[in-house]
Order: C-alpha cells, then structure tokens, then sequence
C-alpha cells in the first residue's frame, strides 16, 4: 500500500476561506471584527515568526489582529496586568500567550489569567475541563486541526484503535480527549510508555506527538492505518522531520501527513477558528 498524503496546506487554506466567510457575516451583523490580540514576552526567534504569522493571518482573514511586544524583562505582575486589560476589552475577543515565556513568569499563573471565553489556545484548565467532560468549550488548536485531517481523510474513527504518543497539556493529552468523544478506544503512550513498537502497531489512528525526529518506525505502523504527525523536529541538516519516518510509513499507512505541510498549517487555520467562535460565544451565537 502506498499511503495517500494528507494535505495539510490544501485544508488549511479550506479552513480559513470558512473563517473569512464568517468573519463576513459577523461583520455585517455587529458591525466590528473579531478581534485576537496575541502577547509575546521576549525575542525568541521561533516565536517572533510565530506571533508574526498569527496576526498576518488574522488580517488575511479579516479580523482586528494585533501582536504586544513585551520586553524579555517583563515581569509577572505587568504580563498578569496586560492579560487583566485584554479581558476587560469588549473589543477583543481572542488571547493568546505565546509560550514558552521567561524563566521569571510562571505559566500556569499566566494561563489561569485569560478568560476562558477568550482563551482561543484552549489551555485554561476550565477549557481543559469543558473538553475533558464533553461539554463545549474552546479546543486547543493543534489538535482540533488534526481532528479536522482525519475527518478529511474520511477516517472511521468510532471504535477504532487510537494511540496517541505523548502526553502534553497542549497536544497528547487534549488529542486523546476529541479521539475518545469520536468514540475511538485511546491509548496513550508517553516516554515511560514500555515497548512502544507494540503499542504502535495496534493503531488503526495513530498520532505522534514526541519531538524526536523519526522515532516512529515504518514497521511499527499497521498496515493501512491513518498516521498524523504533529512532530516538528530540526535534524542536523537543518531540515525539518516528523516524529514519523516518513518514507517507510508510507509504504504501509493509508493516509499520512506530510513534515512540513501536514498539521503545521492547520494550527493557525484553527486558531482563527477558534478567534470567530469565541467571538460570537461572547455575542450570544451558540
Ligand atoms: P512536549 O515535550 O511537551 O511533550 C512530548 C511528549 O512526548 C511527552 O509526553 C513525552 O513523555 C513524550 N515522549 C518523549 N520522548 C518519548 C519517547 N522516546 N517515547 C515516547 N514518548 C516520548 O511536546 P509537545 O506536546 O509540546 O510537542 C510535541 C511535538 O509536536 C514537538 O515536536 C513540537 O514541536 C510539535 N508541535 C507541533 C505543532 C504544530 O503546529 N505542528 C504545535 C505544537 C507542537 P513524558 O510525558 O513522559 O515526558
């Protein structure tokens, strides 16, 4: 079998022509924009590139986007202070803080901060909550867009076998949780996970999230599965890789995403998603 390769570029861009529609429509109903305000502390190169990219995208899309610049410096007090304005603001209706932030700001302190009603990354532990319960609430963006790929696979998720390989508060664990709510039967495997091959190869899904360029062998994937891989990883060459080995995946799976050009560009897509349906959540739209 040679897999079909899910286009992540392709969707992405399906995505965001649905978000420019509904920002359309929200505009001529309240007769403003959605508006994501994204605050970065610091000069870190990988998130100023980020954050830059989040706001050209909201502009493409048509929404207020506006990026806060706070020196390397800024203390937890003042981030906290900027956060408690933002929430404040009827005009805003998405936050986001970049992460990692500076040593001398505690994270968690951060993230409880932003009101959940404008928590568009889905890291607040009520979002965390909400999603963890079944209830709506607002969905972290990188596995939220992975979930969108494997509906455009057509991927037959009720009973399936899922693995998801790692779990982290923003992508392993929230994975797990949308995979169970479409009825699959999850595992999720971490770094004390024991012979993971084995593991691996009981998924009908299978979803990487690691770090670790090519971890995930061709022959740990079952013949004809649906591989996500949300790894990006720089190799020695200054490539980027997957936390799949791709070329050998292929080979079995039915569907796979490619590194780079699979769920990388779904990640801002959703979180523009998630900018309008936060914005009309806080009008009284379901
Ligand atoms: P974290 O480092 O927070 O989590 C990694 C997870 O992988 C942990 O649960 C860890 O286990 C597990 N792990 C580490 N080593 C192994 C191993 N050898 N075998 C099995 N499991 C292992 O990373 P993130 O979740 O933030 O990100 C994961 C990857 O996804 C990264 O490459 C990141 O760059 C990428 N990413 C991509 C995004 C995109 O838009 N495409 C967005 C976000 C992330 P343990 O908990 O035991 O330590």
């Amino acid at each position: 079998m040679t897999a079909q390769i899910l286009d992540g570029k392709a969707i992405a861009q399906k995505v965001r022509e649905e978000v420019r529609e509904g920002v359309a429509r929200f505009v001529s109903a309240y007769g403003r924009p959605p508006g994501l305000d994204v605050l970065l502390v610091g000069e870190d190169p990988a998130s100023v590139i980020y954050t830059r990219n989040k706001e050209k995208a909201s502009h493409e899309v048509g929404m207020r986007g506006r990026l806060h610049r706070l020196p390397a410096d800024t203390g937890e007090d003042e981030l906290l202070r900027r956060i408690a304005e933002l929430n404040a603001d009827a005009s805003v209706d998405g936050i986001l803080v970049q992460l990692p932030l500076p040593s001398q700001i505690r994270e968690a302190r951060v993230l409880d901060a932003i009101d959940p009603g404008k928590d568009v990354d889905g890291f607040h532990p009520v979002n965390a909550g909400l999603l963890a319960t079944g209830r709506p609430g607002l969905v972290p963006c990188t596995p939220k867009g992975s979930m969108r790929l494997l509906a455009e696979a057509g991927a037959r998720l009720e009973g399936a076998r899922a693995v998801v390989v790692g779990r982290s508060n923003i992508v392993g664990k929230p994975m797990a949780q949308l995979l169970l709510a479409a009825h699959a039967t999850v595992t999720i495997a971490h770094s004390r996970t024991r012979d993971l091959a084995t593991v691996c190869r009981e998924a009908d899904i299978l979803v990487a999230a690691v770090g670790r360029a090519r971890l995930i062998k061709g022959d740990w994937i079952k013949e004809g599965a649906v591989v996500i891989d949300v790894g990006m990883n720089r190799t020695e060459d200054g490539k980027l890789a997957g936390d799949v080995d791709f070329e050998a995946a292929k080979a079995r799976a039915s569907w796979i995403t490619p590194v780079p050009g699979g769920v990388g560009p779904m990640t801002i897509a959703t979180l523009l998603e998630n900018t309008l349906r936060a914005a009309r959540a806080r009008l009284g739209e379901g």
